[in-house]
């Protein structure tokens, strides 16, 4: 009889240090894993959150990585004494990228001067570290590209333009960079997801990888929706589906050229069978 080979996915975007995990992150874990969902890159945005990210990937190798930067809305806190600190963590194996860096103009919860500042900063960092860049831009596209063109060697290693909800303008320009594209439950959306939909048919398999974003934007379309409004890796497969639906895809084609992808940009331990 033929063994029914699980479908095996990585979240490359998942908030694991966010304290509504705090009571039962272990279980998030394991329920992560029974949807395999196996490998996960959490997402450090601030030095104490990229802290926070590597010591559960150490605490989980070559299950969990991490990343290490300054999301847009700390970017007034990247100081030298931050930028020392990640500094230290980008040293580390576990940690597989810089960021989340970029520019957010939607919220503004850091000037836009400083902003700039800490995403060339970072994007210095990347180019002296060799690692990819785990990137985050909202209504700021013109800008951050205006920023990557001026660091080409930040992306010798690639990187990946996160949670991506834009247009096929900005897409192509992505693509254009070498940038991979990761895509969150947002696709499931059914009043904001329609532009996504039709768009990320355009994305060729080798750049594109999934991502919850949890414990942000659970997928609106859950059935049964779930008594909380936290969003886990557990909920992969589900995006998964609706990506692979969007482009004309076997889940189990989509499934496995997004975890190739992952694996490769983020040199992530080989999967065993
Ligand atoms: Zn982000």
């Amino acid at each position: 009889m033929l063994a029914l080979r699980a479908m095996t996915l990585v979240d490359i975007g998942i908030n694991l240090a966010h304290d509504s995990y705090d009571g039962d992150r272990d279980a998030v874990l394991a329920r992560a894993t029974a949807a395999g969902v196996r490998q996960l890159v959490i997402t450090g945005s601030s030095a104490a959150s990229s802290a926070q990210a590597l010591a559960l990937a150490q605490a989980h190798p070559q299950r969990l990585y991490a990343t290490a930067g300054v999301h847009p809305h700390h970017a007034s806190e990247l100081d030298d004494s931050a930028e020392s600190a990640l500094h230290v963590l980008l040293a580390e194996p576990a940690v597989v990228a810089v960021g989340e860096c970029g520019l957010d103009y939607y919220r503004n919860y850091s000037p836009r001067a400083a902003q700039l500042a800490a995403f060339a900063r970072q994007l210095q960092w990347a180019a002296e570290c060799g690692k990819p860049v785990f990137l985050h831009q909202r209504d700021a596209h013109d800008d951050f590209m205006a920023v990557l063109r001026e660091h080409p060697a930040a992306l010798r290693a690639g990187g990946v333009a996160h949670c991506f909800t834009g247009s096929e303008r900005e897409l192509d320009d992505y693509l254009a960079l070498g940038l991979c594209i990761g895509i969150t439950g947002w696709i499931c959306d059914e009043r904001r997801g329609l532009t996504l939909r039709d768009v990320v048919a355009r994305i060729p398999a080798g750049r594109l990888m999934l991502e919850t974003d949890g414990p942000y934007l659970l997928p609106r379309d859950l059935q049964p929706k779930p008594a909380s409004r936290r969003n886990e890796p557990a909920y992969l497969p589900h995006i998964a589906a609706v990506v692979a639906r969007c482009r004309g895809e076997t889940l189990e084609e989509c499934a496995a050229h997004t975890t190739t992808t992952a694996q490769r940009l983020f040199s992530l331990h080989p999967l065993q069978d």
